[in-house]
Order: C-alpha cells, then sequence, then structure tokens
C-alpha cells in the first residue's frame, strides 16, 4: 500500500492535503474542548441567577445541567461544520490533485510516444499565458515541447542525410555497375577510354566519401582549431600557390587586391587555407576560359574582410540563400560532370563561422559572375 502510494504522485499529494485536514480538524476539537468551559463562564454563567429564579431549583444543578448541553450543542455543531468542510475538502483536495498531476501524467506519454519514434508528439501548454508567467509546470511543458522540436528537426536532418548520401552514392555506382557489365558483355570495347570513365566514377566515390567523412566532422565540432597569428597575405598567397597551374591551364586569370594596412589575423591556417582553396577553386570551376577571379582583402576595426569574385556563370537569386545547404547545386548536371558534391560550401561556412566569422554569398544574376565574401575577427577578437 505504501509503496503503491510512493509511486504515484497524485495520491501522494491528495493523502497529504488529507493529513492537512486532519490536523485541522484535530486543533478545532482540541481548541473547542479547551476553549468551551471559559466560554460558558463568559456567556452563559451570567444568566444562572435570572433562570433559577424563573424556574426554581438549586443554582449548582442548573449550572451542571446548562453545562452539559451547552457543551453537547457545541460540539454536535462542530462535529457537522467538520464533517461537511472535511467532505468539501477531501473533493477539492482530490480535483486540486487530479489537476497538478494531469499535466505530468501527459508529458510522461508524451516522452513515451517520443521514445517510439514519434517526434510530432508535443503536450498541451495551459492557455495563452507567456513564458514567463507559466508556473514551474508550464514551463517544464514548454522546454518539454522545445526539446520534441529539437528532436524533430534532428530526426529528419538524419532523415534527409541519408536520402541525399543514398541518391549521391547511387549516380556514381551505377555507372560503374553498368560499364562492368558493358565490358563483360562485350558490348564496351575494352580500352583506355572505358577505363577511364570507371577511375573517374570511383574517383567520385573516394571524393565524396572523403568530403562527407570531413562534414560530419565540422558539423559535430570533432576537430581543434590551432589559431596562429598569420597574414591574409600569406594565406592568399599559398593558395595561389597552390591553384596556379590550374589556372593558367584553364585560361583563367586570378589577381589580388590585399590592403597593405591589413591586421594579421589570428586563425588556424590549414583550415581558413582550406574554405580559400574551397572558394577559389569554385570560382575557377565555375569561370569560363577566357574569364577572371580576383581575391580582395579590407580591414575594419575588428575584422577583416576577403572577397573571392569571378566573372563566371554567375548564381540565379533564387539559388543564393541555399548555396550553402549540403548537397544543393545550382545546376546539378553541370557540377556534378566538374565532380562537384554540392559540400564544400557548406563546410567553408562551419569553418568561418568556428573562426566567429560570417560568410555569404552575392551574383548579379547568371552570366554576370558571384563573389564569395567572408569575415574574420582580427587579433585577439577570435572566439
Ligand atoms: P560543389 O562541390 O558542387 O562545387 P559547393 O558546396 O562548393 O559544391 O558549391 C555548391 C554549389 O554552389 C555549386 O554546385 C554551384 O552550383 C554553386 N557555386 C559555388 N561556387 C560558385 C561560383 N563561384 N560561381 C557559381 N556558382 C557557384
Amino acid at each position: 500500500m505504501l509503496s503503491y502510494i510512493r509511486r504515484h504522485l497524485g495520491l501522494k499529494l491528495f493523502f497529504s492535503y488529507l493529513v492537512v485536514i486532519v490536523m485541522g480538524v484535530a486543533v478545532l476539537a482540541s481548541t473547542a474542548e479547551m476553549v468551551v468551559p471559559a466560554a460558558f463562564q463568559q456567556n452563559m454563567a451570567a444568566m444562572l441567577p435570572m433562570m433559577s429564579s424563573m424556574m426554581g431549583g438549586s443554582p449548582q444543578a442548573l449550572n451542571q445541567s446548562l453545562y452539559t448541553n451547552f457543551q453537547a450543542a457545541v460540539s454536535e455543531a462542530l462535529s457537522m461544520a467538520a464533517a461537511a468542510a472535511t467532505v468539501t475538502a477531501v473533493i477539492a483536495s482530490l480535483l486540486i490533485s487530479r489537476q497538478v498531476v494531469a499535466p505530468v501524467q501527459a508529458m510522461m506519454a508524451a516522452s513515451w510516444h517520443i521514445a517510439e519514434g514519434h517526434y510530432e508528439e508535443r503536450v498541451r501548454v495551459a492557455g495563452n499565458i507567456p513564458n514567463q508567467e507559466q508556473d514551474e509546470l508550464g514551463r517544464l511543458a514548454l522546454s518539454f515541447n522545445q526539446m520534441a522540436d529539437r528532436l524533430e528537426h534532428i530526426e529528419s536532418m538524419r532523415r534527409q542525410l541519408i536520402g541525399d548520401v543514398t541518391h549521391e552514392l547511387r549516380t556514381p555506382l551505377t555507372t560503374i555497375k553498368g560499364s562492368m557489365e558493358g565490358l563483360m558483355d562485350g558490348v564496351l570495347p575494352t580500352n583506355a577510354e572505358t577505363y577511364s570513365q570507371i577511375y573517374r566514377e570511383a574517383d567520385r566515390l573516394q571524393r565524396l566519401v572523403n568530403d562527407l567523412q570531413e562534414l560530419s566532422r565540422v558539423e559535430a565540432g570533432a576537430y581543434d582549431l590551432h589559431l596562429q597569428t598569420t597574414s591574409v597575405k600569406a594565406l592568399v598567397d599559398s593558395t595561389i600557390v597552390r591553384l596556379g597551374s590550374q589556372f593558367l591551364e584553364k585560361g583563367v586569370s586570378i589577381s589580388t587586391q590585399i590592403s597593405l594596412d591589413l591586421p594579421s589575423i589570428k586563425v588556424d591556417e590549414d583550415r581558413i587555407g582550406q574554405v580559400l582553396l574551397n572558394l577559389v577553386g569554385n570560382a575557377l570551376q565555375y569561370t569560363p576560359s577566357g574569364g577572371s577571379v580576383q581575391i580582395s582583402a579590407t580591414g575594419g576595426p575588428t575584422q577583416v574582410q576577403i572577397a573571392i569574385a569571378d566573372t563566371g556563370v554567375g548564381i540565379p537569386p533564387e539559388h543564393l540563400p541555399h548555396v550553402f545547404t549540403r548537397f544543393y547545386r545550382v545546376d546539378k548536371s553541370r557540377s556534378r560532370t566538374g565532380g562537384g558534391s554540392g559540400i564544400g560550401l557548406t563546410i567553408a561556412k562551419h569553418l568561418v563561422e568556428a573562426h566567429g566569422g560570417s560568410i555569404w554569398v552575392e551574383s548579379p544574376g547568371v552570366g554576370k559572375g558571384s563573389s564569395f565574401i567572408f569575415t574574420l575577427p582580427i587579433g585577439d577578437k577570435i572566439v
């Protein structure tokens, strides 16, 4: 019995109310018991001489009988009042404990539902009361719903990721399988072109897997930033050294415009180098031969701003808000043949934000080039 009560909040509340009621009744009874003789003396004794002269008989006997009747009347009135009060209090405490327990039970049921994978489950929050005016249970329900929102969002991201990854893996795998079948059936010629096509697809798969691994690492924040004081110019120069020959090969010119008074930055050189390599590599990829790419850097009081502007294919305005979303490609067929997985900009965004900066894109429209701009806090302003 005791352990049953211990396991039910509603019963605990009810019994605690009951204890209060019993104690109230006990105090009422004992106080009345103590107070009755004095009250009798104060209110009834004065009437005794008058009553004994009216009714005859000894005043002592009258006093005794009057006292007994007075006490009986008080006890009767008190017990009836106590019974009525107890019944009302029991009903009220039942209702109140049920009202307190109901939201807790609702949250318990909702959490079971969520645990079973129904992430859309929410609990009802009392009325339209604003957050700060809710009581503890109301606030608990609100935080429960916020937690459910987050879980639902994470779950939908997980599903989306699995769907995206499956989709990305399927294309090169289908091509590899098709080519191998063609080779086995003798439909495809066993020449260098066939082998290099298979190699290209396998290479794409490998890059995709590497990008995914990198993405999961940056998204989980599972990497350390080794911050060093360095100059923007040094980082830009090393990017140009790495990509210079590819620019020459494609016939795209590259130039820089870096303010002389630019303050030094405190960043992880490898990570920001990775961001630059990605943005400048994209600029090269999406700029046809004869075009140009310019890297410029300017300094403000708290941050430096680095922009990579190209004269390439540009980005239609409706795509601009999405290019940093993973797997997002403006022209799916074009960037797929170019080997893009649509992950590079997502990684770049994470890395820039990890340094306390921000990144965005501007483009006047299709065929009018685009500029990717990012900021980095200077010196010790780093987070
Ligand atoms: P990808 O590996 O496909 O290039 P990114 O994440 O680097 O992936 O880029 C996402 C998409 O943004 C690209 O597929 C492309 O459509 C668009 N994009 C990126 N950089 C440029 C650029 N300099 N000019 C035009 N479009 C670009």
